[in-house]
Formats: C-alpha cells, sequence, structure tokens
C-alpha cells in the first residue's frame, strides 16, 4: 500500500523525524510548515492521510482541521492530530474540530505506522466506495440503502471481551453513548456470540486473569464466518511484544491503558465505518458479478456467460469424447403480443417463458436469453435424441397452457426450437450454434410450434 501522507508540523526537526519513520515503512511523505502551506497542497495533491501538529504559529491544528473537515473536496480526508502528552483538552477540542484519531507526542512508533494504516485503508475504502457507488447508479443498480448506510457508520454493534468487572463496566458505558454494546467475560462464549449474530466490532481486553485474549483474536481471524470482523485490543503499558503479535495476527488497532476515552471513541468509530465501507464493496461487487452474467428480465443466464461457458464445454466434450446439444427456442409471432397487448404483456410472456423453460431443464443444463425472444439451452452429455425428447417436452409444455397476462386474460404462445448436436472432432461453438440456428429456421418454415433436429 503506497499511501501519500501530509506531515504539517512548524518545526523542521518534527517533520523531518515523523517523514524518516513513515518512509521507512514505505508510505510516500508531503510535508507543509504551516496551515496555510497544507491547505495549499491539500488543493493540488492528492494526499491519504494528514497528520497535524496542534501548536503552530499562524492557523493552529484545530482551525486547519476545522477547514478540511467543512470543505466538500476534503471532508473525507483523514485527520490525525498530534497533541502534547500534558494537553488532554487538546483531544477533546480535537474531535469537535473533526480529528479522527490522535498521536501524542514523543511520537510512538507503533501507534504512527497503526493510526496511519488505519486511516489510509479507510480513505481507499472510501475512495473505492463512491467510485463503485458511482458506476452502480450509471449500471442502473437499484441503490438498496447500503451506501446511504455505509457512510453514516456512526453506531454499530460492539463487543466488549474483558473478565475485569470495574474495566468491563467502564468500557461499556463509554461505548454505549455512540453504539449498541455489550459486554462478555468468558472469551468462549464470546466466539460463539461473534459467529451467532452479527457484529461490527470485537474489543479484547490481553489483561484477563483465565482467558488469553490473543487466542480469542487469532480464532475469530481463523473463523469463515468473523474473519473480516474488526478487532481491537486493550493492552498494559509494557506489553509491545504482545502487540506487536496481535498486530501480525491482523488486529485492526489497539489502545493502551489507561484507557482514554476520546481515543476509545474516534478508534472505535474508525474501524466500524471502515467495517461499513468494505461490508458495502463486498455486496456491490456481488451484485455486479451477478448483474454481468444474468438477464434481468427473465434471471437466466445472459449471452456474454452462454458464450464464455460453451466455449469451455465444448472443448472439454471434444477432449472426453462425451455428448454435447443445444437447444434454440424462439417465440412464434411473439412481435403480435408486442402489438396486441403492449410490451409489458410482451415483458410478462418472457418471464413465464423463461420459467418453463426452469421447469424443464436439469441442474448441469445451461439455460440462457440470448437476446430479444430467443433462448438457448445447452445440455452437457445428451446425444440428439434425448436433447430431441426435451425439446419436444419443452415445446409441449409452452403450448399447453395458456400465458396468463393478468389474473383474467390468457393467451397461446408457442414456440419453434432447433437442436444442434456435437458431430464432428473439428467442431466449434460457432459450427454447434449454426447447426441448432439452421434447424430453427426449418422449425418456422415448417409451421412453427415444432421441433427440427436436423435441417437438412
Ligand atoms: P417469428 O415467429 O418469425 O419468430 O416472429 P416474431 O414476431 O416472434 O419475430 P420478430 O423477430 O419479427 O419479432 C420479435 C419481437 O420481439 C420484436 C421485438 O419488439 C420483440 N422483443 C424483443 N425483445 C423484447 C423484450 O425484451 N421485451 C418485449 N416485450 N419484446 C421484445
Ligand atoms: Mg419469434
Ligand atoms: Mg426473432
Amino acid at each position: 500500500m503506497t499511501a501519500r501522507v501530509l506531515v504539517v508540523d512548524d518545526i523542521l526537526a518534527n517533520v523531518r523525524l515523523l517523514e524518516a519513520r513513515l518512509q521507512a515503512e514505505y508510505f510516500e511523505v508531503l510535508s507543509a510548515y504551516s496551515g496555510s502551506e497544507a491547505l495549499d497542497i491539500l488543493s493540488r495533491e492528492r494526499v491519504d492521510v494528514v497528520l497535524l501538529d496542534v501548536m503552530m504559529p499562524g492557523m493552529d491544528g484545530f482551525e486547519v482541521c476545522r477547514r478540511i473537515k467543512s470543505s466538500v473536496a476534503t471532508h473525507h480526508l483523514p485527520v490525525v492530530m498530534v497533541t502534547a502528552l500534558d494537553q488532554p483538552s487538546d483531544k477533546v477540542q480535537g474531535l469537535e474540530s473533526g480529528a479522527d484519531d490522535f498521536l501524542t507526542k514523543p511520537v510512538d512508533d507503533i501507534a504512527l505506522i497503526t493510526r496511519v494504516k488505519n486511516l489510509a485503508r479507510l480513505k481507499m475504502l472510501n475512495d473505492e466506495m463512491m467510485m463503485r457507488a458511482t458506476t452502480g447508479k450509471d449500471m442502473g443498480i437499484p441503490d438498496d440503502g447500503a451506501f446511504a448506510r455505509a457512510l453514516s457508520g456512526r453506531s454499530g454493534r460492539v463487543l466488549v471481551v474483558d473478565d475485569h468487572p470495574r474495566s468491563a463496566a467502564r468500557l461499556l458505558e463509554v461505548l454505549s453513548k455512540t453504539n449498541d454494546a455489550f459486554a462478555e467475560r468468558d472469551s468462549q462464549t464470546a466466539l460463539i456470540k461473534l459467529t451467532e449474530h452479527n457484529f461490527d466490532l470485537l474489543v479484547v481486553s490481553l489483561s484477563m486473569q483465565n482467558a488469553d485474549g490473543l487466542r480469542l483474536c487469532s480464532q475469530v481471524r481463523s473463523l469463515e464466518r468473523t474473519r473480516h470482523l474488526p478487532i481491537i485490543i486493550l493492552v498494559e503499558p509494557g506489553d509491545e511484544a504482545r502487540l506487536m503479535c496481535g498486530l501480525d495476527m491482523g488486529i485492526n488497532d489497539y489502545l493502551m491503558r489507561p484507557i482514554d476515552r476520546h481515543e476509545l471513541l474516534a478508534r472505535v468509530k474508525t474501524q466500524i465505518k471502515r467495517k461499513r465501507h468494505s461490508d458495502f464493496l463486498r455486496h456491490r461487487l456481488a451484485e455486479s458479478v451477478e448483474m454481468s452474467i444474468t438477464d434481468a428480465l427473465t434471471g437466466l443466464h445472459n449471452r456474454r456467460y452462454m458464450e464464455g461457458h460453451l466455449k469451455t464445454l465444448v472443448s472439454d466434450s471434444l477432449r472426453t469424447g462425451r455428448s454435447l446439444s443445444m437447444l434454440v427456442a424462439d417465440i412464434d409471432h411473439f412481435k403480435v403480443v408486442n402489438d396486441t397487448h403492449g410490451h409489458d404483456a410482451g415483458d410478462t410472456v418472457l418471464r413465464e417463458f423463461a420459467n418453463r423453460i426452469k421447469r424443464n431443464t436439469r441442474g448441469i443444463d445451461l439455460a440462457c436469453r440470448l437476446g430479444g425472444e430467443e433462448f438457448v439451452i445447452i445440455m452437457p452429455d445428451t446425444e440428439m435424441a434425448r436433447a430431441y425428447q426435451v425439446g419436444e417436452r419443452l415445446r409441449a409444455c409452452i403450448a399447453a397452457d395458456n400465458f396468463m397476462l393478468n389474473p383474467q386474460l390468457g393467451i397461446r404462445v408457442t414456440a419453434s426450437i432447433g437442436l444442434g448436436t456435437l458431430e464432428h472432432s473439428d467442431d466449434t461453438p460457432e459450427t454447434i450454434f449454426k447447426r441448432a440456428d439452421m434447424a430453427l429456421y426449418a422449425a418456422k418454415r415448417r409451421g412453427r410450434n415444432r421441433v427440427v433436429a436436423d435441417a437438412a
């Protein structure tokens, strides 16, 4: 990940120090020595995370942060406030000005890299989400509110695992302000809850008496159901070894005890946002994969999918010497349906036609809508005589019962079907398709509502 980090500090030595540490982790670093210089860079350059010193002459860090967060062009940009250790009120003011997280001077290496990585990842997810949402809209994917939910991301379901009653109670009290928070003392019960219910975040104490918090983290990471669940661990000062171990196994963030409530809330908010964003993207991806292979009107496979799949099936059949047949079905005088009853009625007929195809084919058969009122059924392991029977059964099923346009009005629909079979060792998808198409043409010529296997 080559995220671009903007470091803003009026003291050259501070900038250089952060620069060196970030570059060592392969971040790209830009630097600014004043608030106005920072804003100027942000107006010109792509930046993924801003590290912002609070104390600067002229415009201080809070004001810079407020300006970043109030501009449409930059309000999604994550900002980390670098505050002085002895100024706890800075954190409150930082949150009020819109900061996403904090680092305290002197800046600790692990903290620096963890904060920047988390926020850079969030920014990238956010960028991608915006892009997908736009293309989704362009492609006519209906937005079922997933996008709005992903963006809101303020409250989530959080499970706290801590067997120290006072500590758990305090965490719960802070988290409940903005989230649905639950506490669990036993780590195995927690694991069961996580697999049975939908949580957005897991907070695990590493200071438990009766369980190893890291073991729970590793179990959560290894289960399919919980693999993507964000995890924040709570670490005792001096326990850097286990912190590193946790980071290595993929926990997302941490807090040092004693827990600062502002830091806790900021980190929880970032993780929940990130979870929402990646859920949205996963959902969108599944949808677009689905859309790219499915005909929207009938739910059958589309032509593109059929063409790809047929190529594979033909070469498999040629290699193994197994049979392969194909039916091409075309509705008879379909134009009359549209002309008489309207286009919507035509669509209803197409949908019902597809349903009858589904009822008459096996799971391994591939049914698709080629376009218009033309459909294809590809049948692996099927010889011509058997394919003819399937075609005849389908034809009869279409002709037998009226297609209902509404509860009162049914119309008679018939279809002509042509059959093509893999015959020669030099056959290709095109030659088989051509055979079926010629047969279909013959079926139309010979009076429609019939199956023709051999046009010759
Ligand atoms: P034939 O028996 O020779 O196949 O006659 P036909 O009327 O079925 O064939 P033709 O190719 O002349 O007309 C096909 C019609 O299908 C014309 C077109 O408007 C209609 N059509 C194509 N796609 C759709 C669709 O998605 N929905 C609807 N309602 N009609 C469609
Ligand atoms: Mg037709
Ligand atoms: Mg036609």
